[in-house]
């Protein structure tokens, strides 16, 4: 297939190096040369343009910062510039209400579209084993489907348009609140005398378990690949996290729905990125708990 790609930053680039390895044609575009450059050494073609990219393309996959951008490029050039038949994939994270809008612009013109956010970091954008969570019609869904099982191990219906952003900002808001509630339970445990890989190896097997103590634990020494033992580096950074926070925020408030553990992880995160650590891993937060975080 061709595909056009547009934004290949930190997610963008791996997952454009995979389509075009599982044998698609890739056409690429960014808005920064280098990032134009790192997808051309990969094998994708450079577009001057999102127009140019998009002109004759059987799929358009976006990999963008924000709501505001995805707009902009759907609205101000790929609707214009592509052809009924196209299958249109917005892999960014962005706001339900956005998603919804730009789904309704590209019903109208009679093309169809999924939103398809991920779960997995840049190792899993690079590796091919990203989740992908999708709203939109069975029919685009079924469209959709085998270019995103090029990039990923998982690639799930979450429902109608809108729904892959849902699905997306309700999880990482349980992720913000239990990495919060672990690296709070470790700074109490230490307090309490309490040796952090003994209380691991307790609740880890209890009912405090939680993908952030298995998978991300937010002090060193318990899970040895964990972003705690390298100085809070890589892993998903924290600005990344309070991104999240605040769309699951703006979501809750425009569906009525009360989240204050949500509320209180997106006041803590923004306390920790106000202090500096947005380039740091998310559980870095624990620095900022028991009081020794210095950026
Ligand atoms: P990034 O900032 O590294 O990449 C975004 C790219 O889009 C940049 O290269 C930028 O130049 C390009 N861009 C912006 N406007 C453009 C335009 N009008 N035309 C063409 N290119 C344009 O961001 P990222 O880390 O790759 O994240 C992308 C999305 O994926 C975000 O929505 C983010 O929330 C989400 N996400 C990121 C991670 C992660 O670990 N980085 C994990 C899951 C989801």
């Amino acid at each position: 297939m061709k595909i056009a790609f547009i934004g290949l930053g930190h997610m963008g680039s791996g997952m454009a190096a995979n389509l075009e390895k599982a044998g698609h044609q890739v056409c690429a575009f960014d808005l920064d040369e280098a990032a134009l450059e790192r997808a051309v050494a990969d094998g994708c073609h450079r577009a001057g343009s999102v127009t140019q990219a998009v002109g004759g393309a059987d799929a358009v996959v976006t990999m963008l910062p924000a709501g505001r951008h995805v707009r902009s490029v759907y609205e101000d050039e790929v609707f214009a510039a592509t052809h009924r038949g196209v299958i249109l994939i917005d892999c960014s994270t962005i706001d339900v209400a956005t998603a919804k809008a730009v789904h309704g612009e590209a019903a109208s013109r009679g093309l169809a579209m999924v939103d398809a956010p991920v779960s997995g970091g840049t190792a899993a954008a690079q590796g091919g084993t990203l989740t992908f969570m999708c709203g939109g019609s069975e029919h685009a869904f079924a469209a959709a489907r085998p270019i995103l099982e090029a990039m990923g191990k998982a690639v799930i219906h979450a429902g109608p348009a809108g729904m892959g952003q849902a699905a997306k900002i309700c999880n990482n808001m349980i992720l913000g609140a239990t990495m919060v509630a672990t690296a709070e339970a470790f700074v109490l445990a230490e307090k309490l005398g309490l040796d952090a890989q003994t209380f691991f190896d307790i609740s880890s097997k209890a009912s405090g378990q939680s993908w952030s103590m298995t998978s991300y634990c937010p002090v060193p020494g318990p899970v040895p690949a964990a972003p705690s033992n390298r100085d809070y580096a890589g892993g998903f950074g924290a600005a990344l996290m309070l991104k999240d926070l605040k769309l699951a925020l703006e979501a809750a408030s425009g569906a009525g729905a009360s989240v204050p553990m949500g509320a209180q992880a997106e006041a803590l995160y923004q306390m920790f990125v106000g202090l500096g650590g947005g380039g740091r891993d998310f559980s870095g937060i624990v620095k900022l708990l028991d009081g020794t975080w210095r950026d």
